[in-house]
């Protein structure tokens, strides 16, 4: 593939928000690359569009490898991972980041290299900088010369701007500027850096592996190389991670309240991963049992809209007591890289991924658990190929509130116009989608579940829920400039 192009997008699963990155560092191992491939090819569900690693070595420095497409077509073959060596290593996978949606090229793909005067020093960030646009003005402005259309360019410029002496310095200094939501991994020759934004909004875990240390976005990706979960990285934290001082904690950021993604709960972290504590499957299970509580409909099957609604669908289950079924299969090997589509196989669209399992589904009342309702158009589709399939009646319930605002940090959501639920109450929606009954969780339901036994704190919210109630947490500058309207503050 030239090197210019990106991969051909998947053409019949553009109706979920996404993730846009994942990120992995490794150090103090051996052959520290072929660790963040594979903890990489964990993290691909956060973005499959392109990846890369940079490593260092004492005696050649440091290397670098980016690519479209999947970790494990560019980063299994030796030609590849040998021209990486070294103990100390940092990767990224990406789906699309601010700045060239839709038109990747290969200098977006991180992470970023920036040549100091006391070294050297890549990064890889997961997230969106809000003021990016303002920032890369003023450094153009005053004489920086940008060589990617990405919003984590404009730290490695700020670095080099400090008049700090080192670069965990340097760095502190530039996301000092810095608004928004970002989960950092670091490195210099001889560091491992790992830093999340004050509010917390995107994860960052630590790992421990022999002598060791691992930073990944998510502790699934510790499970695959078989490193130890230690803790997650606190809001506002900066870790720096040598090997005579392990790792030492700082704050550069003014404290305060966290806001995590609550997202992450519902979709973006595998169910395998630990979050707060707890497995994200759990969470998702719990999650299903209160909007069972919230939303009964009297039904013969609880079917997941698969597999992103199968933790939910089975604790709607377990709470309603209505059996639990696999009424549609997925066909796992529905992949980015199946074919360049022609028009009529375009049409078939969601039939190519999802099948209904017929013999199940006829004449019964289905109640069908999704994730997320975005555009509503999979949920439609989803609902013909039940009924064609003699299904009595369909029942639509949705393991997260309406999404009626865009994420600006760091995840992939149309324009708030193409949002169904900006311009449709629930009754429109229902109607739109042709289901017998459409429901979605609560907020509070969803706080409760993930933890928040009093549920939302309408003064303090306890997460970011900004794609669901537009209120949030980091003002989205540069949007605002360009004409994003936000919701009037309540009274
Ligand atoms: S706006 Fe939604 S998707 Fe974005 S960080 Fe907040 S909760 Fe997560």
């Amino acid at each position: 593939m030239p090197m210019t192009q990106m991969p051909p997008a998947h053409p019949f699963d553009d109706d979920k928000l996404r993730e846009e990155c994942g990120i992995f560092g490794v150090s103090g191992v051996k052959d520290a690359s072929s660790f963040v491939a594979l903890g990489l090819h964990a993290l691909q569900h956060r973005g499959q569009e392109a990846g890369g690693i940079v490593t260092h070595d004492p005696t050649q420095g440091f290397n670098s490898a980016r690519r479209f497409g999947y970790v494990r077509d560019n980063f299994t073959s030796t030609d590849i991972m040998e021209t990486l060596p070294g103990p100390l290593a940092i990767g990224h996978v990406r789906y699309s980041t601010a700045g060239s949606k839709g038109q990747t090229a290969i200098r977006d793909v991180q992470p970023f290299f920036g040549e100091f005067s006391m070294g050297g020093a890549a990064i890889a960030h997961n997230g969106n900088i809000t003021n990016a646009d303002a920032l890369r003005r003023e450094l153009i402005e005053r004489g920086s010369i940008f060589q990617s259309s990405s919003d984590s360019e404009c730290i490695i410029h700020l670095m080099a701007r400090s008049l700090q002496r080192n670069i965990p310095e340097r760095m502190e200094d530039a996301l000092r500027r810095v608004e928004g939501a970002f989960s950092i991994v670091a490195m210099t020759r001889t560091k491992l850096i790992g830093v999340r934004d004050p509010l917390g909004v995107r994860p960052l875990v630590l790992g421990k592996i022999g002598d060791g240390w691992v930073l990944s976005s998510e502790t699934c990706a510790l499970d695959i190389i078989g490193s130890e979960f230690i803790r997650e990285i606190e809001p506002g934290e900066m870790v720096v991670i040598t090997p005579e001082h392990g790792v030492q904690s700082h704050f550069p950021f003014r404290k305060q309240k966290p806001r995590f993604c609550i997202f992450e709960h519902v979709y973006f972290s595998r169910p395998d991963s630990i979050l707060g504590g707890r497995s994200v499957y759990e969470t998702r299970e719990s999650i299903g049992r209160e909007l069972a509580k919230e939303n009964p409909v009297d039904a013969d099957l609880v079917c997941p809209v698969p597999d992103s609604g199968t933790p939910a669908a089975i604790g709607y289950s377990l709470e309603s007591g209505i059996p639990y079924a696999m009424g549609i299969i997925r066909n796992q090997y529905m992949g980015r890289t199946f074919i360049e589509p022609t028009e009529q196989i375009r049409n078939m669209g969601v039939r190519l991924k999802l099948n209904v399992n017929r013999a199940l589904i006829r004449g019964k009342r289905v109640i069908l658990v999704d994730d997320s309702v975005v555009r509503g158009t999979t949920s439609r589709k989803i609902k013909e190929m039940i009924l064609d399939a003699g299904a009595k009646e369909v029942h639509f319930r949705i393991a997260s509130p309406p999404t009626a605002w865009p994420c600006f940090y760091g995840v992939d959501t149309p324009q708030r116009e193409k949002l169904l639920a900006a311009t449709m109450s629930e009754e429109e929606m229902r109607s739109h989608l042709g289901v017998d009954s459409l429901k979605f969780i609560t907020l509070d339901g969803l706080y409760r579940a993930v933890g928040e036994a009093g549920g939302r704190n309408p003064a303090t919210p306890q997460y970011c829920d900004a794609c669901f109630s537009g209120e949030y947490p980091v003002k989205p500058s540069d949007m605002l400039a360009k004409g994003f309207e936000m919701k009037e503050a309540a009274e």
